[in-house]
């Protein structure tokens, strides 16, 4: 029987594009070899230029959360303060992963929906003591929200603390510059912007982080970046490497340098507009303001006259369109559609129109064709 088509509107695993399917099929090499090393420097030299930065970048097999890890087992030692901005579910990873590395964690709350004030972040680094770091998320992905990472890093640089920063749902969809911002570390995964399947945790570091990271007490083993370091330096890693992974990602790196940066970003800032007017149109609220919204995600909000659950199951049964539900306190109460990496403005307009005709199936009272006549408008004045 003929199904429908599957489309990922979830902030990943989200689509992967033909040219890194048909690099994953390819035979393996091995990869003590000069083959891959020129695979690792070609893709880490991109990440590099993805990242702004003129640190290193170290890709590990691992998930996002490897990648989160790794900044904290190398940066935290046991008693160190931090302060971590927690204005959602990967605000409390954060959190958690330094707690478990035996921090005297800080948490700066923000309110779901919201952006954090980085005025709030001076404050909390002129009271409390020695700060070793901040820990922020670029793109609170369980809310919809971005974090002006540039304007935390002014305040940040300003003191000894390095700023951390979870770009897992941002890289490749929203600019971050780490050398011109000043922005420590970051830590990404495969399988969002960077079009990729689950499997790599991406981590880029400064030059600053380094005086922490050789003395700092935690043990590490698998995710410690000075064995990345040293390995990196004879184009190779210390343990193997995802190798099939690497065949894709330089598929998807040569990708975003064919497309560039400035038209990424900006086909990510006209996606979430799409869907943020189609919405509106249908007469549905959005969860996060208008001026924090995330390029990449938007989360919007039941208005109490229909099962958003069920809309999210009547849009994947019926028309193929996976989204995402809300986390926790937030289940049943938002749906999330992702809006990162291989996909375009055009995708957006039948992702709306499934939306609209999954919302009449549940109930909600919907004039057909609003909200993608709404996007269509947005698009139609796009510019690239
Ligand atoms: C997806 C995501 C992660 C977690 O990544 P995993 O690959 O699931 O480990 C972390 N942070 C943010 C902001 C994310 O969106």
């Amino acid at each position: 029987m003929f199904r429908e088509k599957r489309e990922l509107r979830i902030p990943g695993p989200t689509p992967v594009p033909p040219q890194a399917l048909r690099a994953l099929s390819k035979p393996l090499i091995g990869h003590r070899t000069s083959d891959f090393s020129g695979i690792l420097e070609r893709t880490t030299q991109r990440l590099k230029w993805i990242l702004g930065t003129e640190g290193e970048v170290y890709i590990l097999a691992s998930s996002g959360t490897g990648a989160m890890e790794a900044a904290v087992a190398n940066i935290v030692s046991p008693g160190d303060r931090v302060v971590v901005v927690v204005g959602g579910k990967f605000g409390e990873r954060w959190s958690e992963l330094c707690k478990s590395y035996g921090a005297v964690v800080d948490e700066i709350v923000v309110e779901p929906g919201r952006a954090v004030d980085p005025d709030d972040i001076r404050k909390a680094l002129q009271s409390g003591g020695e700060t070793r770091a901040v820990f922020i998320t670029q793109n609170e992905t369980s809310t919809g929200v971005e974090h002006d990472v540039k304007a935390v890093a002014a305040i940040v640089r300003e003191t000894p603390a390095l700023l951390i920063v979870d770009a897992v749902s941002s890289l490749g969809a929203i600019e971050i510059k780490m050398d011109e911002w000043g922005v420590d570390i970051v830590a990404a995964g495969s399988q969002k912007a960077l079009m990729l399947p689950p499997g790599l945790g991406v981590i880029g570091v400064s030059s600053r982080a380094w005086q922490v990271i050789e003395k700092c007490k935690s043990p590490r083993y698998y995710f410690d970046l000075i064995a990345c370091r040293e390995n990196l330096k004879k184009s190779t890693t210390p343990f193997t490497p995802a190798v099939g992974m690497f065949f894709a990602l330089d598929e998807t790196t040569s990708m975003i340098e064919e497309e560039g940066l400035e038209a990424i970003y900006r086909r990510h800032a006209d996606m979430r507009d799409m869907i943020r007017a189609a919405a509106r149109a249908v007469g549905l609220e959005l969860f996060a303001e208008d001026a924090v919204a995330s390029r990449t995600i938007t989360a919007i909000k039941g208005d109490g006259t229909f099962d958003v659950e069920k809309l999210r199951k009547r849009l994947a049964s019926r028309y193929g369109i996976e989204v995402a539900g809300g986390q926790e306190e937030l289940k049943g109460v938002i749906f999330r559609i992702g809006h990162m990496g291989y996909m375009d403005r055009l995708d957006m307009v039948s992702t709306w129109a499934a939306v609209e005709l999954a919302l009449l199936d549940v109930g909600y009272r919907v004039s057909l064709g609003a909200g993608v006549k709404a996007a269509m408008e947005v698009m139609a004045r796009c510019e690239y």
